[in-house]
């Protein structure tokens, strides 16, 4: 399997190639040149697999032959083996149709883990058979740091750098990342914003040169390919709990940066019979506005209860974008480099073409502890406010009763208790592996808002 540059430079890289890196040279993101297809008989014949094995068969066709399958059967295993629920996915039924896929029982308590456990693994593998050494670094609002440390901090090939705003994340959140003790993990308190930890992130990702020579930086934030690889199969392993691929199902999915609805769209492309996908915001709304009203444009960031969805302008929406424009760079290019500017629209065909595959709900924090306190009254379930979105989402953009909507539960209500108690619920205890939490011993460094700081920070820390 082969991946191409969205933004139309360079050369097709491999898989491991993709694996190894951020964004590709010329600013793009990378996709597969070409998508893999499964047929209807093929997918039937997934039902009774567990759920290892049925990633297994996923993401063989994105990967190929460059990583033995008995290798990435390990990986697989062990990676979700780590998970507190055998079924590692459940799904849970609120109403007649109306389900949540809880994908929040990894080790951080948040979908993430779907990926980054494998991620940590995959790297391992393929640094190990290389005899190579990288540096990951990246910026985190809360999830992504936190599953990313999680998932890496075993491997010996690897430093991993997690840039997080100073006391700007939740507690849990930061003990999350802090109390992991490792010669290899440094978290980073920068004097700033999210927004500042990520400028300076693209920026060193951008002029590697103050690197050691042989090393170089890897990404595992979404734009990373294969972060999305491993959420294509949680569609597929909930689609076929409720009848398909006989019966087509919708998706709700709470969106910030667009790759886990990413997925959704490629499980879709590679032929899963999906329905209805529905992008859920919250008052960070450019998705929304695009999808309802042909209108792309950025306006000033909303701090939220749903914080990892406060993002303002979302990366991997970018995959999409190249779909939809037929895989036409040059057209892509020229749309992306005005967004900063001013209002961008696509034509009337395109526009009724995204329609066809989305639709889009805009939820309020009102809202969100509207829901919340609803689905708790209803059902007796405790969601955490970015499910709240998604859940609140589907209700209002179900075209079908008859077809059974599942909205992603991507994190466990105790990781966002400062939203249950908003909306006048007690918080739920953490669960058993994460008490202790409190009395650990932390480990930071805080940092000025500064690009050479951070670098240099890297440079005396790492063992490359
Ligand atoms: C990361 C995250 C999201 C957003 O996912 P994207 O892939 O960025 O759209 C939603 N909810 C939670 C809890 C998250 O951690």
């Amino acid at each position: 399997m082969k991946y191409i540059s969205t933004r139309g430079g360079g050369t097709p890289q491999t898989f491991e190639q993709v694996l190894l890196t951020g964004l590709a040279p010329d600013g793009g993101l990378y996709v597969p040149a070409e998508l893999p297809h499964f047929y209807q008989e093929e997918i039937a014949s997934w039902k009774s697999l567990s759920y290892p094995e049925l990633a297994l068969k996923i993401i063989s066709e994105f990967i190929g032959d460059e990583i033995p399958v008995q290798a990435l059967r390990k990986i697989v295993i062990d990676s979700y083996a780590q998970f507190d629920h055998p079924e590692v996915a459940p799904l849970t039924e609120l109403a007649e149709n109306d389900f949540m896929l809880e994908l929040y029982h990894g080790p951080t308590l948040a979908f993430k883990d779907f990926a980054l456990q494998v991620l940590g693994r995959l790297l391992d593998y393929v640094l190990l058979k290389n005899n190579q050494r990288v540096i990951i670094l990246g910026a985190t609002s809360g999830d992504t740091g936190s599953a990313a440390i999680e998932g890496c901090r075993h491997s010996e090939q690897v430093d991993i750098f997690i840039l997080h705003p100073h006391q700007r994340v939740s507690e849990v959140q930061r003990r999350q990342m802090t109390t992991v003790v490792g010669d290899n993990v440094f978290n980073l308190a920068v004097e700033g914003n999210f927004d500042d930890c990520q400028s300076i992130v693209k920026a060193a990702f951008a002029d590697q040169s103050f690197l050691p020579e042989e090393s170089q930086l890897v990404a595992v934030n979404s734009i990373n390919w294969a972060r999305i690889m491993m959420q294509i199969v949680y569609y597929f392993s909930a689609a076929l709990k409720v009848g398909a691929p006989e019966r087509a199902v919708s998706f709700s999915v709470p969106t910030g940066n667009f790759g886990d609805i990413y997925a959704g769209f490629l499980a879709k492309s590679i032929g899963l019979p999906i329905k209805q996908l529905v992008v859920a915001t919250n008052s960070n709304d450019i998705l929304h506005r695009f999808i309802n009203g042909n209108e792309y444009s950025t306006n000033g960031l909303n701090q939220t209860l749903s914080p990892s969805m406060d993002i303002l302008v979302s990366s991997n929406f970018e995959r999409y974008l190249f779909d939809l424009f037929d895989r036409d760079a040059a057209l892509l290019k020229d749309f992306m480099s005005k967004l900063n500017h001013e209002s961008q629209q696509v034509s009337d065909e395109k526009w009724k073409q995204m329609r066809e595959c989305f639709s889009s709900a805009r939820v309020d924090d009102a809202l969100t502890c509207e829901t919340i306190a609803k689905v708790f009254c209803d059902t007796a379930k405790l969601v955490d406010p970015h499910t709240a979105v998604g859940i609140r989402a589907a209700r209002e953009c179900n075209a079908d009763p008859s077809t059974p909507m599942i909205t992603l539960s991507t994190a466990h209500p105790a990781k966002f208790s400062n939203a249950i108690n908003e909306a006048g619920l007690d918080a739920p205890q953490l669960p058993p592996h994460l008490t202790g939490l409190f009395e650990k011993e932390e480990h930071y460094s805080v940092v000025p808002n500064d690009l050479a700081a951070v670098t240099e920070f890297v440079i005396k820390h790492s063992h490359s």
